[in-house]
C-alpha cells in the first residue's frame, strides 16, 4: 500500500504522506485555511469548525482534523465555505464578547461576517475569575476552542486543572468543582495563557497595567499572592 496520497486542493494537485491533513497539505501548496481552535503544537479537535473546507462529501470538512484521501478535490473557499465561516463568526460575535480577539475580529472583515446579524440572542456570561497572583479568567470572551485543556492536559503540562463543564451552549472552561485555582494542580505555568486566542486568559500584570495601577501598584498586588474568591467583573 502506498504511503503517501494525491489530492487537488483549488486545483493544484499535491502528493503528502499518507495521514497529512487537508490543512497542513494545503499550506504546503502555500494556501492559507482559516483556524481559531487549532494550534500547530496542540491536537486539533475540529471544534470551531471555522477551517471547513467542501471535500467532495455532502458535508463539509474540518481540515484541521480530516486525512488527505487519494483523488480529493478540495476547494477551500467556494461560496458555500464562506458562507458556512461568515455564519460561524457571526454566531461567535452575537454569543462572545469578541474585544480582544484580533485574529477573529479580522476574519469578521474578511468574511464580511455581520456582527449584529443575531443580535438579542443569548449571550454566554461568566463571572471574571480573579483567583490567584498570576493570570485572570475572564470567560465572557471564551470560544470554547479547547487550546488551554489541551496545553495543561497531555499536549504539554499534564496537570489537568482545566475541564469542561455544562452542556450544550452551557459548556465552559471550569476547574474541577468550581474550586479556585490555587486550589487546583494548575502549577502557573502559563501556557494556558500562551495558547488563548482571545483575551479570556490574561496575566494578571498585563489586566491591573490596563486598569491604570501603576508599575509598583502592580507589583505589590501580583506579589502578595492574596487570592480573592471569584471577584465579579
Ligand atoms: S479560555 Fe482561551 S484557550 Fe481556553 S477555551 Fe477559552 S478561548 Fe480557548
Amino acid at each position: 500500500m502506498s504511503n503517501t496520497v494525491t489530492l487537488s486542493i483549488n486545483g493544484l494537485e499535491v502528493t503528502v504522506p499518507a495521514g497529512t491533513t487537508i490543512l497542513e497539505a494545503a499550506r504546503l501548496l502555500g494556501i492559507e485555511i482559516p483556524v481559531i481552535c487549532y494550534h500547530p503544537h496542540l491536537t486539533a479537535n475540529g471544534l470551531c469548525r471555522i477551517c471547513a473546507v467542501d471535500a467532495g462529501g455532502r458535508v463539509q470538512a474540518a481540515a484541521c482534523v480530516t486525512p488527505c484521501a487519494n483523488g480529493m478535490k478540495v476547494q477551500t473557499d467556494s461560496e458555500s465555505v464562506r458562507r458556512a465561516r461568515r455564519t460561524i463568526l457571526e454566531m461567535l460575535a452575537a454569543t462572545v464578547d469578541l474585544s480582544e480577539a484580533p485574529q477573529i475580529l479580522a476574519l469578521l472583515a474578511e468574511y464580511g461576517a455581520d456582527a449584529s446579524r443575531f443580535a438579542g440572542g443569548a449571550r454566554r456570561e461568566a463571572p471574571i475569575y480573579d483567583d490567584n497572583p498570576f493570570y485572570i479568567r475572564d470567560y465572557n470572551q471564551c470560544v470554547n476552542c479547547w487550546r488551554c485543556v489541551q496545553v495543561c492536559a497531555e499536549d504539554a503540562q499534564y496537570a489537568f486543572a482545566l475541564n469542561f463543564e455544562g452542556r450544550g451552549f452551557y459548556t465552559r472552561i471550569a476547574t474541577f468543582m468550581g474550586d479556585p485555582m490555587p486550589d487546583t494542580t494548575c502549577v502557573f505555568c502559563g501556557q494556558c495563557v500562551g495558547v488563548c486566542p482571545t483575551g479570556a486568559l490574561k496575566p494578571k500584570r498585563q489586566a491591573l497595567l490596563e486598569q491604570g495601577l501603576s508599575a509598583d501598584e502592580v507589583f505589590a498586588q501580583t506579589r502578595s499572592g492574596r487570592r480573592k474568591k471569584h471577584m465579579v467583573g
